[in-house]
Formats: structure tokens, C-alpha cells, sequence
């Protein structure tokens, strides 16, 4: 008898994990489906209405772009005479999102190649509330700019000077402590005045991978798929817990892009296929149409998580990927039309 108890007990329990678990697969629905909810009304509402003034200081013109989360807009800053960027996300939408995104700004501010804040807020609009980033204003992004050229990549002349401009950035974000872990094309932008600037913009799914000690974090296990499908590296893909090696892949994959006009996976859809096509093109395989990229393929491929990239190293092997004739004063492909 004592043992049917404990065994009814057991079963019990079970039967209280399951439910337990079953609501909370049902809460995780519900949020989803707000979240979802929420979504459509922001894309067919406008989180601002042109015209606002945003601290006193920042008109709000046109709507400009809009990504997976937030809206942009073009504004007028009334203090420095010149045009900026205010970037807002509707306030039910994951709120850290846009808390990593003003602390990773902040703590570059000033940096080349980093959009510089100029501050940020909450704004409510009728009944819909949102957050927002004031900031520079930059320019077309390179997916965009890529799309428009006559054989729909960049040339070798403009290329490696362009993806430099990027490295630099992204060492500065590492050496801040912070990932990206969303590199691609179009979040690469040139800059609204100067066009020869390549600006790296989207922090929106950063990560502190480096302690307050400088010290690496340990890797956490089984963690969620971030970043975009196409460029994410096969760490990445194997929910491994992303080191700045593996922001350099989705470097890698964008300059291979940008330069050839697609990946090898390019056209395929699903996950298995996207995989096995990565593991298939490494090194020299990868850098078939741009040979000059091989030893940065090869040296980026050897890094894991924990090794800090030697980037100076990196600097010198894109810098040897230019044409040996090109002179820093040519301009962009951008530049000629
Ligand atoms: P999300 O986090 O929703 O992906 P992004 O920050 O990537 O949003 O911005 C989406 C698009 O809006 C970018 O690809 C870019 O073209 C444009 N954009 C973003 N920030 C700016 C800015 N500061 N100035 C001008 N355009 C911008």
C-alpha cells in the first residue's frame, strides 16, 4: 500500500510539472501573440507624427527606414543646424533591446565609424507609447547601395577600403567589451555628409562578452539563434554562446557578399542546407572570386571563442586585398553615380 502511495505521489508530480509546463508554453503564446499585435500596429501607425519636437531641441520630419523592431526618422536638430536620426520602438516590444543599444552607444560615443547619440527619451502618441534614440544621421546602408550597381557588387578598388572602415569599427566595439552579433551589409551605412565613411550601426542585439575585469565570460549553454540566418556563423547556427571570432564571420560573409554579389547559400531557405553549404565553403573554397581574402578567411576560421582576434594583424591583411595602385583619394563606386 505504502508503495502504490508513493507511486501515485510520483505520478502526481509528473502530472504537476506537465501542467506547469503546458501553462507556461501557453503564457509564452499569449506574449507572442501581443508581441505580434503590437507589431502591425506600429508598422501601420506612425510611433511620432512629423512635426513633434523631441526634447526641445529635435523636429521630427519624413519616416526614413524601419527594421524588424523600430522606425526611423529623419529630424532636424534646431541646436547644431543639421539634420538627425530618431530611432523609436514601440514600448511593449523588448525593452533591452534599446536600454544595450543607448548603453553601447554611449560608451562609444565618439568613435569613428560609430553613429554618435545624441539622446534619447519616451514619447507617447495618442494611446500608443514608445522609446526612442536621437542620432546621427547616416546614409544608404550597403545591401541598398550593392543592389543599385550595374553587376550588383562593389569593385575590389572600393571594397576592401569600405570593409576596413567596418573592421575598425567592430574592433572598437570588441574593445569595448560589447558583440554585435548582427553584421551584415545593411547595417553598414555610409555616412549622410561624408560619403567616404563607413558607419556600423543596429546595436540592438549586442552582448557584453567581456567582464567588468576585461576577463571573457564564461560561454553559456544551448543559448537562443541570434542574428540574421545568411551571415550568422555555424557557432551560430549550433547555439553556441557567440565570442567576437564570430562577429568576424559575419564579416567574412558580408565582404564575400558585397564583393561577389551572393553567397553560396544565397538562394537556399532552409537551415540544414544553409548549414552544410557553410561547412562546405571555408578558405581558399569561400574565397573563390576574391583569392586576395583567403588568408583572412583562413585566419578567421582559426579563431575560437575564447582567443581576443589580433586585429592590427587583420587591418594589414585587408589593407593587402587593395589593388597595389589605389590611391585612398579614388572614390567609391557610390561616388560615381
Ligand atoms: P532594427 O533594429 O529594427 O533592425 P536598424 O537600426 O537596423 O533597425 O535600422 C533599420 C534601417 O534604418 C537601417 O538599415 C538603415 O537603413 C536605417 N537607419 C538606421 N539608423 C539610421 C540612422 N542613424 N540614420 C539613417 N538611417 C538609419
Amino acid at each position: 500500500k505504502k508503495e502504490e502511495k508513493e507511486k501515485s505521489k510520483k505520478e502526481e508530480k509528473k502530472e504537476e510539472v506537465k501542467d506547469k509546463k503546458d501553462e507556461e508554453r501557453e503564457r509564452r503564446k499569449e506574449k507572442m501573440k501581443r508581441a505580434g499585435a503590437v507589431y502591425n500596429q506600429m508598422n501601420n501607425k506612425s510611433l511620432i507624427s512629423e512635426g513633434s519636437t523631441v526634447l526641445g531641441r529635435f523636429e521630427v520630419d519624413a519616416i526614413i527606414g524601419g527594421g524588424g523592431f523600430a522606425q526611423i526618422y529623419k529630424a532636424y536638430d534646431k541646436v547644431r543646424k543639421e539634420d538627425c536620426a530618431i530611432k523609436m520602438e514601440h514600448a511593449t516590444l523588448d525593452i533591452r533591446r534599446m536600454k544595450l543599444e543607448i548603453t553601447v552607444l554611449l560608451a562609444l560615443r565618439g568613435c569613428i565609424g560609430i553613429p554618435e547619440i545624441l539622446g534619447q527619451g519616451k514619447w507617447q502618441n495618442g494611446d500608443i507609447k514608445s522609446q526612442y534614440i536621437v542620432m546621427q544621421l547616416v546614409g544608404k546602408n550597403l545591401s541598398e547601395i550593392r543592389k543599385a550597381l550595374p553587376h550588383r557588387r562593389f569593385s575590389e578598388r572600393t571594397l576592401y577600403r569600405a570593409m576596413l572602415q567596418i573592421l575598425k569599427a567592430l574592433s572598437l566595439l570588441h574593445g569595448a567589451g560589447f558583440l554585435h552579433r548582427d553584421l551584415k551589409p545593411s547595417n553598414c551605412c555610409i555616412g549622410a555628409t561624408d560619403c567616404t565613411r563607413i558607419y556600423l550601426i543596429d546595436y540592438g542585439l549586442t552582448r557584453q562578452y567581456l567582464d567588468k575585469g576585461g576577463i571573457v565570460r564564461k560561454p553559456r549553454a544551448g543559448v537562443g539563434l541570434r542574428g540574421t540566418i545568411r551571415y550568422m556563423s555555424l557557432d551560430a547556427h549550433a547555439r553556441h554562446d557567440l565570442g567576437p571570432n564570430n562577429d568576424l564571420v559575419a564579416f567574412l560573409y558580408t565582404t564575400i557578399e558585397c564583393g561577389d554579389g551572393s553567397l553560396p547559400w544565397s538562394n537556399e531557405s532552409t537551415h540544414d542546407n544553409i548549414i552544410k553549404l557553410k561547412q562546405a565553403h571555408t578558405g581558399e573554397k569561400l574565397c573563390t572570386k576574391q583569392p586576395v581574402m583567403t588568408k583572412v578567411a583562413e585566419y578567421i576560421e582559426g579563431l575560437s571563442y575564447h582567443n581576443i582576434p589580433d586585429y592590427e594583424k587583420l587591418f594589414g591583411l585587408i589593407e593587402d586585398c587593395n589593388p597595389p595602385d589605389l590611391k585612398d583619394s579614388e572614390p567609391y563606386d557610390w561616388q560615381y553615380r
